[in-house]
């Protein structure tokens, strides 16, 4: 997948895409941050960037409706993207995505890509290592540089971590080697020194709604449901139950369309019956008052949003915003925040085992 193609981190992968042009990419990479957010088809976005046969060069491409922000921080070896970091980006070189090159490296059968993954006991043991070590001396077969992706580098086993040291110390200049870590703290010092360092951070929840519904095949309604649940992860996102977040939302949506006009507490209780009580186990309904607060609270966000008037880009329920428009002419800014500072603190009682019952009760009277 060519940079262009990925969604979120654009400043990030601009400066990757710079790197590769003028052909400064450092020989090791740590690309650090959550799970589930990217940082897999970056590795492989580089490695094509690198060995495609026919580069494209000034790419201009950007996730509509978003703008780009950059943030302050990061040393000359580590790099931050941030949530905002989602506008239009210029790749300087990015790859084709359809010379043989380019497929070859998308089917994982190009001799010079070569991806080292957890097998089943979900290590990556020292074999694994050298054998690309050995490899590693050689020149590439038909690319122009050999790209070594380690994904989730923090299963390395400490005698394979070792094994590598040299090699990242001291990298074959036709070989380079990407480590990819969602943990990257699970890895020797003596290895994360060696690597430069770029922290991507979660997506927005557009932008996993983008992802679900591009790569995923998710509906508007389930994709929005599950990406306000999913802390800017798609591999998250992909775990979860939509169903049960679909009603989640739903529910959360109802609640707060009903507290924004009864002012009557007795009526107000009805309103919390609807989002408890109808999972058959406690714990289920517990998970399910749990997602229901989620999703209240990315509800209210987005009204607090459009109430003081703020960028209708950063929405993250923007299949709903008819409805949450006429919902912020009740909702200003003071009494969202109360109303998320209750959100907080009903999802930290649930976590501390209180009855969801109770918590219902409690948060409605508080809205
Ligand atoms: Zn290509």
């Amino acid at each position: 997948m060519p940079f262009r193609s990925i969604v979120g981190h654009r400043r990030l992968l601009a400066l990757l895409s710079r790197a590769v042009a003028r052909d400064t990419l450092p020989p090791a990479l740590l690309l650090a941050g959550p799970a589930g957010v990217g940082k897999r088809r970056a590795a492989m976005a580089i490695a094509e960037a690198v060995n495609c046969l026919k580069p494209q060069q000034d790419v201009v491409s950007g996730f509509p409706g978003r703008r780009s922000a950059e943030r302050e921080g990061g040393s000359r070896t580590e790099v931050s993207g941030s949530r905002t970091d989602s506008g239009a980006a210029e790749f300087t070189r990015d790859a084709c995505g359809e010379c043989p090159a380019c497929r070859r490296i998308q089917r994982g059968v190009h001799p010079d890509v070569i991806v080292i993954e957890p097998g089943d006991m979900g290590s990556i043991k020292i074999e694994q290592v050298r054998d690309v070590i050995d490899r590693a001396d050689y020149r590439p077969f038909e690319g122009r540089r050999r790209v070594v992706i380690i994904d989730e580098a923090d299963a390395l086993m400490p005698a394979a971590q070792n094994a590598l040291l040299k090699t990242l110390e001291e990298p074959p200049s036709a070989s380079m080697f990407v480590l990819v870590s969602s943990i990257p703290d699970a890895l020797l010092p003596t290895v994360r020194s060696r690597c430069s360092r770029l922290r991507f951070a979660a997506l927005s929840t557009s932008e996993v709604t983008e992802v679900l519904r591009r790569d995923h095949e998710y509906s508007e309604q389930d994709a929005r449901a599950v990406a306000v649940d999913a802390e800017g992860s798609v591999g998250r996102a992909l775990q979860a139950e939509s169903a049960d977040l679909v009603e989640a939302r739903e529910g959360a949506q109802r609640l707060l369309e009903y507290t924004a006009r009864a002012g009557d507490p007795s009526r107000r209780l009805d309103a919390a019956r609807d989002v408890t009580g109808k999972k058959s186990t406690s714990v289920g309904e517990r998970d399910q008052l749990a997602a229901c607060l989620r999703a209240l609270g990315s509800l209210i966000r987005d009204v607090s949003i459009l109430s003081a008037g703020g960028d209708r880009g950063l929405i993250g329920n923007s299949d709903l915003e008819p409805q949450l428009a006429s919902l912020a002419k009740s909702f200003d800014g003071k009494r969202s925040a109360s109303a998320y500072a209750a959100i907080d603190e009903a999802l930290a009682a649930l976590e501390r085992n209180a009855s969801p019952k109770i918590v219902a009760d409690w948060l409605v009277l508080q809205l």
